[in-house]
């Protein structure tokens, strides 16, 4: 499904970084696996972390929470925003001004979908956890018909979309600042995954399975 660009999404400021291509969206869902919701619980806004598993389509976002949780009560009822960022570096000026962040970002807006029928929570939870770790919903335990009925499965579709990337050095090198003797330039940041730590209570002889040996798809 391609992003359909609404009022809510269309870029003012910052227009330049700005995108609404499809193939930018999927690469940053696909890249991330926390998301900032943004809902509005008694007319106070919330900004909740959590983690997001995307479709193989990329049509749809899955998030989950206890049934108990304020946000994935409110949320049913009302509009959110979801957010995925990842920073790539800090972006060092001329001058304090121009200081900036080379990130890729996308905001995903709609009325989420409660997820109500066992069959399909289960397959949504399977798209979360698939998309984190692939490989693992079939190597541990599934959810118990009780852990389904404690867990609230939202689905939020990716269609109203906005995108933003910043790449590249300082844009100052062309002003009237270019000329000051000050080091610009970018600091690059890259998250980097550690090696497997066995719980401590691990049971003897259980090897590492091979989609755990496996490079973790999301960086
Ligand atoms: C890590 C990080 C740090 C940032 N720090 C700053 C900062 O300190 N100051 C600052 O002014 N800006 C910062 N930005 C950029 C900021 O997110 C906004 O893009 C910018 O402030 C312009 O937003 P706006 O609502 O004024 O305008 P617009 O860009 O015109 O907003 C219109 C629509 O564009 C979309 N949109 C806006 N921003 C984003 C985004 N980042 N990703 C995806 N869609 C977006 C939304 O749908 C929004 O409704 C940062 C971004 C990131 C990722």
């Amino acid at each position: 499904m391609d992003i359909v660009e609404t009022e809510r999404t269309r870029h003012r400021r910052l227009r330049e970084q700005g995108s609404h291509d499809r193939e930018d969206l999927l690469a940053i869902l696909r890249q991330g696996f926390v998301a900032h919701l943004g809902v509005t619980v008694d007319g106070v806004p919330m900004v909740l972390p959590t983690v997001f598993g995307l479709d193989p389509a990329g049509d749809v976002v899955y998030f989950h929470g206890s049934v108990a949780s304020r946000s994935m009560l409110a949320g049913p009822e009302t509009t959110v925003c979801l957010t995925v960022t990842h920073v790539d570096g800090l972006v060092l000026a001329r001058s304090v001004f121009e200081h900036g962040v080379n990130y890729r970002s996308a905001m995903l807006y709609g009325v989420p979908r409660p997820v109500t029928d066992d069959a399909e929570k289960l397959a949504g939870l399977r798209v979360l956890t698939e998309h984190i770790t692939p490989g693992q919903w079939d190597y541990v335990r599934q959810p118990s018909r009780k852990e389904l009925a404690a867990t609230a499965l939202l689905a939020l579709s990716t269609v109203e979309a906005s995108v933003k990337i910043r790449t590249g050095p300082p844009t100052d090198a062309d002003g009237p600042d270019g000329d000051l003797r000050v080091w610009a330039g970018v600091r690059p940041v890259a998250p980097a995954w550690g090696p497997l730590v066995a719980d401590p209570e691990l049971g003897a002889g259980i090897a590492v399975p091979d989609h755990l040996r496996a490079e973790p798809h999301i960086r």
